[in-house]
């Protein structure tokens, strides 16, 4: 279904999210206070707007709160992020997701009531310092401060083994809730199957344990 958005603020991290979005079917309005941005916009989104998004009288006069989703892209200007953000709250907008700087930044936000706070550079970190310590560790989601979801691909080391074989639960205290392969899913795969090249197991623990066993498992 066609969702309605929108990114305010149009640097990198905004401008990609806008892109992304139009690129997937979504009406998306853009708004940043820098004219010449808002101009490089304009062909790409479905509306892209010049102002001010501290201004309260200029998120009412686009009817901000009758869109699904407002994406606050503000970077350095952590006031104006932590107002604006603020303000599509009182206004009523169900869904602010928001790029905080910093932990305090993020603490703020939290506060205030921003539904979602991203720190793309803090997880792309995380991220990759995981890809770095194991390469079969695809992708890595974070549930909360110390539990993840990662996508770590089946090497020689476990391929081979039933899973209850490999006893991961129990040696590691962590799940394996899916396995793909190939163009499959195997959702909450039983302890006898057999896991192969090439699968992708989903797992999900906390991060010391999900630590432990791609150190000691997937190095090979
Ligand atoms: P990125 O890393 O995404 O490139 P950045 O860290 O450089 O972003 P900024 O340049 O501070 O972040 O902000 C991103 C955009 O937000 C800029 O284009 C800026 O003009 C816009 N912006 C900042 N404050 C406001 C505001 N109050 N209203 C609308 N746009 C704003």
């Amino acid at each position: 279904m066609k969702k309605d958005f929108v990114v305010i603020g149009l640097g990198r991290f905004g401008g990609s999210i806008c892109q992304e979005l139009t690129k997937l079917g979504m009406n998306v309005l853009a708004m940043d206070k820098n004219e010449d941005l808002v101009d490089d916009f304009s062909n790409i989104v479905t509306h892209a707007v010049v102002g001010d998004s501290t201004d309260e009288t200029v998120l009412k006069s686009l009817g901000i709160r009758n869109f699904d989703h407002v994406i606050v892209a503000i970077g350095n200007d952590i006031q104006a992020s932590i107002l604006t953000t603020l303000m599509l709250k009182e206004l009523g907008v169900k869904k602010v997701t928001t790029k905080a700087l910093n932990d305090y930044h993020e603490k703020v936000l939290r506060k205030i009531g921003a539904d979602q706070v991203v720190h793309p550079e803090r997880d792309m970190g995380k991220r990759l310092a995981h890809n770095l310590v194991s390469s079969n560790v695809l992708d890595y989601l974070e549930l909360s401060d110390e539990h993840s979801i990662v996508e770590i691909s089946a090497n020689e080391v476990i391929s081979g083994h039933a899973i209850g074989q490999l006893d991961i639960r129990a040696r590691y205290g962590i799940n394996i809730v899916a396995i793909k392969r190939h163009s499959n899913i195997i959702i909450s795969p039983q302890a006898d199957e057999v896991i192969q090249e090439g699968d992708v197991l989903i797992v999900i623990g906390s991060d010391t344990d999900i630590n432990r066993f791609e150190v000691k498992m997937l190095q090979s």
